[in-house]
């Protein structure tokens, strides 16, 4: 007789994140997909460990981007090979551990590709929003129109049909096309995220929207003293603004409660508002080479670092990228704005506003997987725990997709798992040290991921 039932994997662990909280001495059994069961305080092993069982220090769910665009280019003929930079991008983001992806704007062959590209080669599982609404003129042109309730409900169902996960409203949606968005997206029971330059985040909140992208854009008219001053376009504009933001202010606080009160969750996304702001930081970067596997362009930033590339790269980013060049004093402000940003994070935190965290990859210099560790460590800076920053990568981002089996540890739960040999709940840069990655209950190979990148980096 043969055994057919499925194979178990059994990991043991020092200490186990479950999404929330630390369990000691834990030991977890997995089967097929999924967690079949979790015990903390458990003795020593009483069978010898099948070859797929592991003993490690800590033990967490595997990672969740809650803002980013899975794309690329390509450097060659149009035509050529369009998704090689899409299958980079996964595989970067396994290599760090990150197992799901929330996709807020894309095309939506490059989701259909890359869903199937990660089923069939152990890529992290993506959630998309597909195509942007706005109005015209478009940012972006994997965009749908919706300037009324009947462009709203039309695109809103055709999205809906088409597959998505989610709505994302974008920039020059106004509060009258929000709503008519949000209630055809309640029709069809899919949530709405949004990144608007026209409507309040108030309204935004008050109107049903499942989250906010960007603490950048957690300022409203009534959130600033001084709003006329220096509150030019662009991200380096938005850091700028803040430095008048007053964290202590009535206005800030009732903002924060009006959050809360509608269960609204804020993607802060801190550390792609810093890299537009500060031009160092974003040619600092210690990924930039393997971030041209997906985007080429970061070989001119890599050159950066010596004088004569500095001169030359300087009118490279002055000819294509909007990279603000700050005085003295704006870069003062725009860093203290950049500070108080991260204080109004930690008051909403803990006034009870969910956060889950994103990075907003591929924006420069933010890596796929590299980005979202460093994106923590920023979170932690900031002020919050990193017990704090781990949950806001792993629960809080599965309770924003609305999915209780992702992002933690309890039986019933996707086995998405990563083995860390350190500490990361005490020293948040140890999440860096992953050991083993887990998909949908079975090992994948995180090193052969990074290294199928590295290699064609080095091509480039
Ligand atoms: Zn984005």
């Amino acid at each position: 007789m043969t055994d057919t039932s499925p194979e178990r994997i059994e990991i043991r662990c020092k200490a186990l994140f479950d999404g929330k909280a630390i369990l000691d001495d834990a030991r977890v059994v997995v089967e097929g997909a999924h967690i079949i069961s979790v015990e903390p305080n458990c003795g020593p092993p009483t069978k010898r460990p099948a070859a797929d069982d592991r003993v490690g220090t800590f033990l967490m769910p595997g990672l969740v981007d809650s803002h980013v665009h899975v794309c690329g280019y390509h450097e060659g003929l149009p035509a050529g090979q369009p998704f090689e930079p899409v299958k980079h991008f996964l595989r970067l983001c396994i290599a760090n551990g990150v197992t799901t992806l929330r996709d807020t704007g894309n095309a939506l062959e490059t989701i259909f590709y890359a869903r199937e590209w990660a089923e069939r080669y152990d890529g992290p599982r993506v959630f998309s929003a597909g195509p942007l609404l706005d109005v015209p003129p478009l940012t972006w042109a994997f965009s749908r129109i919706v300037r009324d309730s009947v462009d709203a409900r039309r695109e809103v169902g055709r999205l809906a049909d088409e597959g998505v996960d989610l709505i994302k409203a974008y920039r020059r949606i106004a509060p009258e096309q929000l709503a008519a968005i949000i209630e055809a997206a309640r029709e069809r029971d899919l949530p709405v995220a949004v990144d608007s330059q026209l409507t309040p985040v108030r309204d935004s909140s008050r109107l049903g929207a499942r989250s906010l992208e960007h603490m950048a854009n957690i300022v409203d008219p009534d959130t600033t003293s001084n709003d006329n001053g220096d509150a030019s376009n662009g991200p380096a504009g938005r850091s700028l603004r803040w430095s008048h933001v007053e964290p202590g202010s009535d206005a800030v606080r009732s903002l924060g409660e009006t959050l809360v009160e509608h269960g609204t969750f804020v993607v802060p996304t801190l550390l792609v508002s810093r890299r537009w702001t500060f031009f160092d930081e974003l040619v600092g970067d210690p990924h930039l080479g393997l971030m041209a596997a997906v985007m080429p362009y970061h070989r001119h930033l890599t050159t950066l670092s010596n004088p004569m590339g500095a001169m030359i790269g300087k009118r490279f980013v002055r000819k294509y990228m909007p990279i603000a060049e700050l005085s003295r004093p704006d870069r003062r402000k725009a860093a203290r704005g950049l500070e108080l940003m991260g204080e109004v994070m930690c008051a909403y935190h803990a006034a009870g506003v969910k956060f889950a965290a994103g990075t907003d990859s591929p924006n420069p210099s933010l890596a796929p997987g590299f980005s979202l560790h460093q994106e923590l460590a920023e979170m932690v800076r900031r002020g919050l725990t990193p017990l704090n920053v781990l949950s806001a990568a792993t629960s809080a981002a599965g309770a924003l997709l609305r999915r209780s089996d992702l992002g933690v540890i309890k039986p019933g739960a996707l086995a998405d798992l990563l083995v860390i040999d350190g500490r990361p709940d005490r020293t948040i840069e140890e999440l860096g040290r992953i050991q083993a990655v887990m998909k949908n209950g079975r090992w994948v190979d995180h090193e052969a991921a990074l290294a199928k990148v590295a290699e064609a980096a080095a091509d480039l």
